[in-house]
């Protein structure tokens, strides 16, 4: 009697199901570009699993961020995507806010439940005078407000990092943006290598490190796939995903809006590849999932939101976002929590 072949699985829901949901271990990047591919039927199972594997590694709470703009516009980069540089034609004009502006903000945000309120400026690094009003805005918030500082502030010297870890910035975004090999396609004034050496010293000086980026880009699959990957490599403790809002008059002003099951397909792939990172919804979900996103995405492996306006586009009010999660039953993550 000959015996029965062994039945390899090949299906590549099943084998996330077994490896990423049962182990924990991220899919690597073939096994990501097979998601990001999937057919279009399969995208409610997908949904689902990348759901169960946010639940199981990472748990129900999600966490709620707000986000200032300290300086906004006016930079040198020429980041294709962004109507903050100074060099094209957008009509984000450079402007500073106030300590006081500053501190009120943090504390509208912490009413809403946030517990990480993000300052962020649109600069290449910071100058001295940056240096200086961030320490002096970070004090002023750590003394009245109840919240955890964050803070964007591009490229750092190690000197910058080390004053940051000082004034007790708990956590740095610094975003990536697009896979290494599609950077120099998105960004020409300095390089992926560059960004990476700042998430170095941020992560070695002992603060939570936030890096994402921003799909949609003129990108290849394997180019998204490649990009979850070096993001699972670097391990960052924040990922915060966007989704290109294309803004008249930057080089990025005519690309098209990545299609609703392309973008959530890329939400569920990238839980698959860092199952234990906190995922965030960040800015452009709007325009490319409309008000159902939310919806899809929190319960499509999502498990952080920014609550209120993005830094130069308006997001969704924070209310419609709390009220969908009490909706879902999904607990805001406490402040205690993340001490
Ligand atoms: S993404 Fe940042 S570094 Fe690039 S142009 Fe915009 S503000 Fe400047």
């Amino acid at each position: 009697m000959t015996q029965a072949p062994v039945r390899t699985e090949t299906d590549i829901l099943a084998i996330a199901r077994e490896q990423v949901l049962e182990r924990g271990v991220g899919l690597d990047k073939e096994q990501t570009v097979q998601v990001l591919t999937l057919a279009d039927d399969r995208l409610e199972e997908l949904l689902a699993l990348a759901h169960d594997v946010r639940m199981k590694w990472c748990g129900p709470e999600v966490e709620v961020e707000g986000i200032i703009s300290l300086k906004t516009g006016g930079c040198p980069e020429d980041c294709h995507f962004c109507s903050q540089s100074g060099l094209f034609q957008s009509p984000v004009r450079a402007a500073w806010l106030d300590i006081p502006s500053l501190v009120e903000a943090a504390k509208q945000t912490a009413k809403t439940g946030a517990t990480e309120f993000c300052i962020v400026a649109a600069v290449r690094g910071p100058d001295e005078r940056l240096m200086a009003q961030v320490a002096a805005g970070v004090e002023a918030i750590r003394n009245e407000v109840d919240i955890q500082v964050a803070c964007s502030l591009g490229m750092l010297t190690q000197e910058q990092v080390d004053q940051l870890a000082a004034m007790g910035v708990h956590r740095y975004n610094h975003n990536l943006e697009t896979a290494k090999s599609h950077f120099p396609n998105v960004v020409t004034t300095h390089s992926w290598e560059e960004r990476w050496d700042t998430l170095r010293m941020v992560r070695e000086a002992g603060m939570e490190v936030c890096c994402g980026g921003i799909l949609g880009m003129g990108e290849t699959v394997e180019q998204r796939a490649e990009f979850a990957l070096q993001l699972a490599e670097l391990e960052p403790d924040e990922v915060p995903l966007n989704f290109l809002n294309p803004r008249p008059g930057t080089p990025f002003g005519d690309l098209e809006v990545l299609p609703a099951a392309e973008a959530l397909k890329a939400v569920a792939a990238f839980r698959l590849a860092l199952p234990r990172t906190m995922l965030r919804f960040a800015g452009g979900r709007e325009i490319t999932l409309g008000d159902l996103g939310a919806k899809q995405g929190i319960l499509g492996g999502i498990n952080a939101v920014i609550v209120g306006n993005y830094l130069t586009t308006l997001g969704r009010p924070a209310e419609a976002d709390l009220d969908l999660l009490g909706e879902l039953k999904m607990p805001i993550k406490a402040l205690n929590e993340t001490l």
